[in-house]
């Protein structure tokens, strides 16, 4: 197994895989209240298709699997898929990124399954409020999962994105949670991307002096947790770590380490650029492995240097992020 670098010299091994578009929530800055055309069934890559891919990227260095969506537990037989790739030789971690609802009750079903970190979002711990947030939305069984995912030791980490006129006044009690526990909570800066451009972001700097405020002067942690671009701080007297990722704010394109697999089975190089490659027709149309295998490895030398998120690029992203994957 190789290190797979891009023509920027960057070391890619972590793929992010979106299994579905669907959702059980609304969140105001992710998708629409109603109307939401989803991807037919037959577009979407199967288990067997994901799980070959894979198996394929891995011999291109890929060794860190994350599972999005959309919501991943919507799709039925979510952990089924976990168990495939966490056999898979060279994956050496399998996370998911999720609401918490679904997966509520079957935390120790998805560790048996291979899971090992988790990344709940979380957006506020006031009923009423997350309500407003996701549309409809019940907190308890999120922090039922949290809880859950807590005590069978996976690595968790709570994802929360600050919305001016939504959730200011739940950031340091989001933060709080890392006071009592050893997960780390993220503020993850609002990007421009899909119904993100119509809802307003609270910057990183404000998000760091309110917490300032709230539990004194933090010190820089310098670890990593995990795979992921988040800058990490210790307040005193906190069990767990407050991080920041500032894609907007401060942008981190340096050191990206990651593609990422739309569930129609596009390979996506950045975020925010449209540029990609149709893996599924590949599949589909009969391709060899090593074809795969030389067509993702060429298409991710080529992956794009930047997001350039404010400049007039011009294949932006248009879609919204359920389709993405975050
Ligand atoms: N449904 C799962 C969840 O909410 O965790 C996984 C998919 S969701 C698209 C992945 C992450 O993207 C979530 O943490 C969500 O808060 C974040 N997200 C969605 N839209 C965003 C935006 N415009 N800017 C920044 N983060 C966003
Ligand atoms: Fe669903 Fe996650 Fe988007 Fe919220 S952020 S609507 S939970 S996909």
């Amino acid at each position: 197994m190789r290190d797979m670098l891009d023509k920027n010299g960057r070391r890619i091994e972590y793929l992010r895989i979106s299994i579905t578009d669907r959702c059980n929530l609304r969140c105001v800055y992710c998708m629409p209240e109603s109307g939401v055309s989803s991807i037919e069934h037959a577009q979407i890559l199967s288990f067997e298709e994901i799980t070959r891919l894979v198996r394929i990227m891995t011999g291109l260095g890929i060794k860190h699997i994350r599972l999005t969506g959309g919501e991943p537990m919507a799709r039925r037989g979510c952990l089924d898929l976990v168990q495939s790739l966490s056999a898979v030789p060279g994956v050496e971690s399998i996370s998911m990124t999720s609401n918490g609802i679904l997966l509520k009750d079957k935390v120790h079903q998805a560790k048996l399954a291979g899971l090992s970190a988790l990344n709940i979002s979380i957006d506020a711990l006031n009923p009423s409020v997350y309500s407003r947030l996701t549309r409809g939305g019940d907190v308890s069984q999120a922090l039922c999962t949290l809880r859950q995912a807590v005590e069978e030791g996976l690595h968790v980490k709570v994802n929360t994105v600050p919305i001016r006129g939504f959730n200011e006044e739940e950031l340091t009690p989001i933060a709080h949670l890392a006071k009592e526990a050893p997960i780390c909570v993220r503020f993850i800066e609002l990007m421009p991307i899909g119904y993100g451009a119509q809802a307003e972001r609270i910057p990183y700097a404000e998000v760091a002096q309110q917490l300032r405020e709230a539990f004194g002067a933090p010190v820089e942690d310098g670890q990593t947790y995990g795979h992921g671009p988040a800058r990490y701080v210790r307040y005193p007297d906190f069990k767990g770590a407050v991080g920041f990722i500032s894609a907007v704010s401060h942008e981190f394109c340096a050191s990206c380490n990651r593609v990422r697999l739309t569930a129609d089975g596009r390979l996506k190089l950045c975020l925010n650029h449209t540029k990609g490659i149709d893996l599924r027709a590949m599949l589909r149309q009969g391709a060899e492995d090593r074809e795969i295998l030389d067509t993702v490895r060429s298409a991710i030398a080529d992956k794009p240097g930047r997001h350039a998120f404010y400049e007039s690029i011009r294949d932006h992203e248009v879609r919204s992020m359920n389709a993405i994957g975050g």
